[in-house]
């Protein structure tokens, strides 16, 4: 596997994109570079009275449409190239949605199962603390990503709050529903890639009853992805985590292999499957869907080159290189892109920020049925580019939508100073 900078991907793909739209190239530069990027040691008190310390970052890439919005992530592979990158994707993601944010992404380098809850919390609060100048309801929103959810947003929300002498809980979402979180948050990830799956098989003219499935990664993105493919009638018959793959070529019971993962810590070793391999040869399984659900550049240009897949919805955050995508490109295999594709965690948060500015909660039938709309949307606006711009797949059609409308904005409320 090579190793890709995840920053440059997303430059790479801005300048694909660029190629054809008309933004002026000093308009697309300032787009392509984070606006601000907080580097921070955290210094807490472990435990045993030992004083540890931790990177962290969050970066605030392009406000021009709204307060920046995006999530924090635990991973002792976060960089601050890695939190850029994923900054600079929020941006087009809400773009291409087209609801009224920008983008940030934060980030603790820090391997979290190492810790216990109580010294987790107390990171997570000290994190809080540094971030709260720079965020607020109107100006930074975090929201969960990797190895982080309800617990710690509702952490960061009391931290805020208590410092601020106020009550502000849609400064970050994600939270739990007894602190001001949406219904229907949790699963909105994986909705999301369930709409974006059932448009293309629509828009290709493809079945989905039957159709064969493989997700990569089990974690909130890909089981709820799995499962709510699998009620289309789908048949998902390959699903991995960190331990492994698993696969059953007369599909599993997603609900089933997620009881098992919790009860046993991962899919591995489940009675249901046929066989176990590496989760590389689960991305070259002959499927109709494949499903990348767990984290970037899962798939370089070697791999891609024996992907056996016809369609590829991007549930996890960059899991193809810029590579990668060419090849595809050039075999024919569509891919329907994340910042489409997995932008129901986002469009939920959105709407959980509107419930908190309103003080009232919507039901959750409510909550996905306005996902739908807004994905489908997107989705439309994503095939129209496609087709009137000749566009070569479809994550260049998506970034020309949304850089044009990011750009829009910029262009018609002026350089200040
Ligand atoms: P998670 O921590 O809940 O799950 C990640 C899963 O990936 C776990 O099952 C883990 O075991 C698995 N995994 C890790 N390394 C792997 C590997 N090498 N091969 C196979 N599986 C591996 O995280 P999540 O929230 O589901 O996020 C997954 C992806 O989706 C990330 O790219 C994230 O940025 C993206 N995403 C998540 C959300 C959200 O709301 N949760 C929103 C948008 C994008």
């Amino acid at each position: 596997m090579t190793e890709t900078n995840p920053f440059e991907s997303l430059q790479e793909q801005l300048d694909d994109a660029g190629e054809y739209l008309d933004v002026p190239d000093d308009v697309l530069g300032r787009l392509k570079q984070p606006e601000r990027v907080l580097e921070t040691t955290l210094s807490v008190e472990m435990d045993d009275g030992t004083i540890e310390t931790f990177k962290a970052f969050r970066s605030q890439f392009n406000g021009d449409r709204g307060p920046y919005k995006g999530g924090i992530r635990y991973h002792p592979g976060v960089t601050r190239d890695e939190v850029k990158a994923l900054s600079g994707w929020m941006v087009y993601k809400t773009a291409v949605v087209d609801i009224p944010y920008g983008g940030g992404k934060g980030g603790i380098v820090i391997e979290p199962d190492d810790y216990s809850e109580s010294e987790l919390e107390r990171i997570t609060r000290a994190f809080a603390k540094e971030l709260r100048p720079f965020i607020g309801v109107d100006k930074d929103i975090p929201a969960p990503d990797v190895n982080t959810g309800q617990r710690e947003m509702n952490w960061i929300k009391d931290t805020y709050e208590t410092l601020e002498n106020t009550t502000e809980p849609g400064v970050i979402t994600g939270k739990s529903p007894k602190n001001g979180g949406s219904l229907g948050r949790v699963e909105a990830t994986g909705r999301s890639t369930m709409f974006a799956a059932r448009e293309i098989f629509d828009y290709l003219d493809r079945d989905m009853e039957g159709a064969s499935v493989a997700v990569q990664g089990y974690g909130n993105a890909g089981w709820i992805a799995a499962k709510l493919i699998e009620d289309l009638g789908a048949n998902v018959v390959a699903v991995s985590d960190s331990s492994g793959a698993i696969y059953n070529a007369d599909g599993f019971d997603a609900r089933d292999v997620k009881q098992f993962k919790r009860e046993t810590g991962s899919v591995s070793g489940y009675d249901g499957a046929t066989e176990e391999f590496s989760n590389e040869d689960l991305l070259t399984l002959d499927v109709d869907l494949l499903v990348p659900a767990a984290l970037e550049n899962a798939i370089d240009g070697d791999l891609a080159q024996d992907v056996e897949a016809d369609v590829v919805v991007e549930a996890a955050n960059g899991p193809l290189t810029p590579d990668a995508d060419d090849v595809l490109t050039e075999r024919g295999v569509h891919v329907v892109p994340d910042i489409l594709a997995n932008a129901g965690g986002v469009t939920v948060s959105y709407f959980e920020w509107v419930q908190n500015r309103q003080r009232f909660q919507w039901t959750e039938e409510r909550v996905n049925e306005e996902l739908e709309a807004i994905i489908t949307d997107a989705f439309d606006a994503m095939t129209d580019a496609y087709e009137a711009d000749d566009l070569p797949n479809f994550r260049t059609a998506a970034y020309v939508v949304s850089i044009q409308r990011v750009a829009d904005s910029f262009e018609e409320s002026g350089s200040w100073p």
